[in-house]
């Protein structure tokens, strides 16, 4: 399946647009204060009924109008154009956009890519919502809303009172809050975390026996101090987020864009079961490995199974961007694969990186029996040149030389 990125011009689109930057998840380290939501919805909305009365020609017109500005902004750097486009009276989801550019705009592959959307087909929601699919120059797809406001066609979301009062279902394994904004796609995703479920217990031996609560959220502003990077969140912290994970439905900015030939579910079963895997690894396997973030993000990639995912690495590598697994210089915020929440830029690559390293560490030093001894000896040691002496009887520079050469093989 790598062949979809063999030549160079769908290589720097799907690299933009992967980049833009989506992860596919973060863990977060305190709550969010959930309790301010009410406070997002500060401005009336503009009258909604006008959109419903304009043709879909003229909808689609100004649609895609508002993608060439928002690709063009993406292309020179240009904030002032991008909030152009951008719901100005949603501050939530104002601040996700612009967040997302600018991680865009420092990372190593801003300049790099040409971005240009082509609008496929709308299709109207109610209270003057309009989902447009578009297309990227690299062949990705994504489903945004948007709404008019005076003369433009702005991308947004619904604000949390129009996304519906949430709805509590509960299960064996799940207890699962939905909005109905998105009941056509609920209970497809609540399969999905089943089998998420199924999967992680294959692969690992073990799913958790408490309950996850998973939040299924068709907005960000339903929880708008989320990292504005994430396309889906487990939360391990304690007392009352204890074992939640939030994913974004498809149809929403937040959800970002997705694999044609994967599909939305596609995409989206390889998020459900990177999520449910840190939950494995938080309560099956007790975070073992915790002082490595990779060990948490590369296992989660890797249990999800997308190995195309190792392309990224070892096309970053090849062109001279490594993210390094010890950054062995006196800089305070360690910029290496140990601290990949510390990554001052390309924090969306890092996961690649640390895939390829749980990829490689399976592979080459006893399956995941091999992962977990390296991860125990780490907890042991707190260090991690130690901890490979003790699992793997290695010095770090040999590791360090074998994962680059195997990396160098997977583009
Ligand atoms: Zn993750």
């Amino acid at each position: 399946m790598k062949s979809m990125f063999h030549s160079f011009a769908r290589i720097v689109f799907a690299l933009a647009i992967l980049i833009a930057p989506q992860i596919a998840c973060q863990t977060l380290t305190s709550p969010p204060a959930t309790e301010s939501v009410s406070t997002t919805q500060v401005v009336p909305y503009a009258s909604p009924t006008e959109s419903t009365e304009a043709g879909d020609d003229e909808i689609m017109a100004g649609i895609q109008e508002s993608l060439d500005l928002y690709a063009q902004a993406y292309n020179e750097n240009k904030p002032d154009l991008l909030e152009q486009v951008i719901d100005q009276e949603n501050k939530p989801f104002r601040r996700i956009v612009r967040s997302r550019f600018d991680d865009y705009q420092i990372s190593s592959f801003a300049g790099s890519g040409t971005f240009a959307y082509k609008l496929l087909s709308i299709h109207k929601r109610e209270l003057g919502y309009v989902i447009a699919a578009f297309e990227t120059a690299g062949g990705y797809r994504a489903d945004w809303p948007f709404r008019r406001v005076g003369e433009r066609w702005v991308i947004t979301e619904p604000t949390v009172d129009e996304v519906g009062a949430a709805i509590v279902t509960d299960t064996n394994h799940f207890s699962f809050t939905t909005y109905p904004w998105a009941d056509d796609v609920n209970p497809q995703i609540m399969d999905m975390m089943q089998t998420a479920r199924a999967e992680v217990e294959k692969v690992l031996g073990q799913a958790p026996k408490e309950k996850a609560n998973v939040k299924i959220m068709p907005i960000y502003g339903l929880s708008p101090f989320n990292p504005m990077n994430a396309i889906a969140l487990y939360n391990k912290n304690g007392a009352a987020l204890e074992n939640t994970i939030e994913i974004y439905t498809p149809e929403s900015f937040a959800y970002g864009f997705y694999d044609p030939a994967l599909e939305w579910d596609g995409e989206l079963q390889q998020t459900l079961t990177h999520e449910y895997t840190h939950m494995a690894h938080a309560r099956v396997f007790d975070n073992a490995g915790r002082l490595a973030d990779w060990m948490s993000e590369g296992l989660a990639e890797y249990v999800a199974g997308d190995d195309e995912n190792l392309y990224w690495a070892c096309n970053s590598m090849s062109t001279g961007t490594l993210i390094p697994i010890l950054d062995e210089s006196d800089a305070v915020a360690k910029q290496d694969l140990m601290h990949m929440y510390l990554l001052e830029r390309d924090f969306a690559l890092s996961y690649s990186f640390a895939h390829s390293l749980v990829t490689f560490t399976v592979e080459n030093y006893g399956g995941l029996d091999g992962f977990w001894n390296l991860a125990h000896a780490l907890d042991d040691t707190g260090d991690f040149k130690k901890a490979l002496q003790q699992a793997f009887g290695i010095e770090y520079e040999e590791y360090n030389s074998q994962w680059q050469k195997w990396l160098g093989k997977q583009c």
